[in-house]
């Protein structure tokens, strides 16, 4: 797997403490929730929600069937079952985006929000996204905004030298990117994806106004100035409503992993291992205590 490109690894982190409770980010949390609730179908088969963390946003996914909470850090997903090991409608699977050890067409609804952003290849990640989605279901993608109004106006004051206006993707830190709208419809289009509403997210996230503003005064603008997302993004974060691609045929119901090394379909645990049928991969996977662990195969 050498040619798999860099992954930002939150395993062991402390990010539910250190980045979302009691950090000041209930604002970022809410508005988030209502551009999701904007564009996500309500209820559902099978969903999947990718970089799922420790789950902040999992009891969003109360009318489907099935979620799977995708993740590359057993840590973080360990932190979700913990709160949420009672729902059986819920599967902790840990792995790498690039290689998802799903069957082709499994998810009628992907959600993505606050992780595209370490994404380091873009389109070898939509490419992978379109295979296992189910036709016709929907993709909700958040993405960091590189034109946004704070970057064009340090741009504009020479106090940042990338331009916000440009169509490439942006590293500001090591593995996290900021995206140009029009560049994220390029890719999304590029394998079959369809690019609907856009939603703009977050537009006073500015220390001073959080500080100086009722949360809940400003979650209200926000949530008014999020409608202009079809018009013109300035925000620092986009939501994206996302067609899936109409073409393939939906996977049958009971089939669900597949090897993410060859894409060979895998069969039934057996002792605590998925094992691959292949003969020519002959990988397997280690499942413990309802964690599918994707990462490494084991010997
Ligand atoms: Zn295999």
């Amino acid at each position: 797997m050498s040619d798999i490109p860099p992954v930002c690894d939150y395993e062991g982190s402390d990010y539910r403490t250190r980045f979302w409770e009691g950090q000041g980010r209930d604002y970022e949390d809410q508005v988030e929730r209502i551009a999701l609730r904007r564009l996500m179908p309500p209820t559902g088969e099978t969903l999947i929600e990718i970089g799922a963390g420790y789950g902040r946003l999992a009891n969003e996914y109360h009318g489907y069937n099935k979620v799977v909470l995708f993740d590359y850090s057993r840590s973080l997903l360990r932190e979700a079952q913990a709160h949420l090991g009672d729902d059986l409608r819920f599967i902790y699977v840990a792995g790498n985006w690039y290689n998802m050890p799903f069957v082709d067409g499994l998810f009628s609804t992907m959600v993505q929000i606050r992780t595209l952003h370490h994404a380091a290849d873009v389109p070898a990640l939509f490419h992978e996204l379109a295979r296992i989605a189910r036709p016709h279901g929907r993709y909700i993608l958040e993405f960091a905004n590189k034109k946004n109004l704070k970057a064009i106006a340090r741009y504009a004051a020479r106090r940042q030298e990338w331009s916000p206006f440009t169509g490439e993707p942006v590293e500001f830190a090591a593995l996290n990117f900021d995206f140009h709208p029009q560049w994220i419809r390029q890719q999304l289009l590029a394998v079959g994806f369809a690019p609907q509403r856009a939603l703009t997210v977050s537009h006073y996230r500015f220390g001073p106004l959080k500080k100086t503003i009722p949360t809940g005064l400003l979650v209200k603008l926000d949530a008014i100035a999020q409608r202009t997302g079809n018009w013109w993004q300035l925000s620092p974060s986009v939501f994206l409503e996302v067609h899936h691609p109409a073409s393939g045929s939906p996977t049958a119901p009971h089939h669900f992993f597949a090897c993410p090394t060859c894409k060979t379909l895998l069969g039934a645990m057996v002792n605590g291992r998925l094992a691959c049928p292949n003969p020519a991969c002959g990988h397997q996977w280690r499942v413990e205590n309802g964690l599918y662990d994707f990462k490494e195969p084991q010997n």
